[in-house]
């Protein structure tokens, strides 16, 4: 079960900026859930608490039974997607797409089905032998998502992963990462600060507003976006 849970998770950056009120969240087994809300609402700082990746101020994060505060991001059982891909420029896809599973020493045999098996299903089983720069947004988007998904992570964290992306490619990969969602059958934690796309992929919208969760609903019952 993965689960994640926040209870009164706070998070001060310094005495002037809590970024983070004391948030409860139940975000449920395989749902996908979208935080909205505009820009400095604390949308990455939760979701880059959720990582591991910013320390927590006060509270409790729970992903399925475990309390993780002070996991480190590896140990967390999850995989993030970010705006900027973060791919290694110098590595081929392929490489790119397996490195965290080279760095947990699985053996080959296995790394490389793994990464073939990700590269089908996002469309990339031809691009392997190339570079990051000879591939356009949306496919290095896609291997970014192919990283994250041989981990085989229990929840995916992806923050604004098509921001990067022109109006008619960002509406394409919403119905891709909405596919991919239901094909893994884990649980997306997805921030944007775009209500088009938060009314379109998720199961369920966390309006964020100046660091308090404002309203928790699905897209039909959300009654007022930000
Ligand atoms: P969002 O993702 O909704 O745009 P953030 O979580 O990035 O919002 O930011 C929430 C608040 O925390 C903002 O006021 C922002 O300026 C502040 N903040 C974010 N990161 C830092 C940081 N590293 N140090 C200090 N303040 C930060
Ligand atoms: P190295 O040991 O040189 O770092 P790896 O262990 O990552 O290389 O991968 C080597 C093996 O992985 C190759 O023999 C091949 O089976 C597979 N492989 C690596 N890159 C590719 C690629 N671009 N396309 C297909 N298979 C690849």
């Amino acid at each position: 079960m993965a689960e994640v849970k926040l209870r009164q998770v706070t998070k001060r950056y310094d005495e002037d900026t809590v970024a983070v009120k004391p948030l409860d969240l139940d975000i449920k087994d395989k749902e996908f859930i979208v935080f909205v809300g505009p820009s400095g609402c604390g949308k990455s700082t939760t979701l880059r608490m959720i990582a591991g990746l910013e320390r927590i101020s006060d509270g409790g994060l729970y992903i399925g039974r475990d309390i993780v505060n002070h996991l480190a991001p590896k140990d967390r059982d999850i995989a993030m997607v970010f705006q900027n891909y973060a791919l290694y420029p110098n590595m081929t896809i392929y490489d790119n797409i397996g490195f965290s599973l080279k760095m947990k020493k699985i053996k080959k045999s296995e790394r490389d089905e793994r990464v073939r098996e990700a590269a089908g299903i996002l469309g990339l089983s031809d691009f392997l032998d190339r570079k990051p720069a000879s591939l356009s947004g949306g496919q290095r988007q896609r291997v970014a998502l192919g990283r994250a998904m041989v981990r085989n992570p229990k929840v995916f964290l992806l923050d604004e992963p098509l921001s990067n992306l022109d109006a008619k490619l960002r509406v394409a990969m919403r119905a891709e990462i909405v596919k991919l969602h239901r094909k893994l059958e884990t649980t997306f934690v997805y921030v944007t600060h775009d209500q088009t796309e938060a009314m379109t992929m998720g199961d369920r919208i966390a309006v964020l507003n100046d660091g308090y969760l404002e309203q928790i609903d699905t897209p039909f019952n959300v009654y007022e976006y930000p």
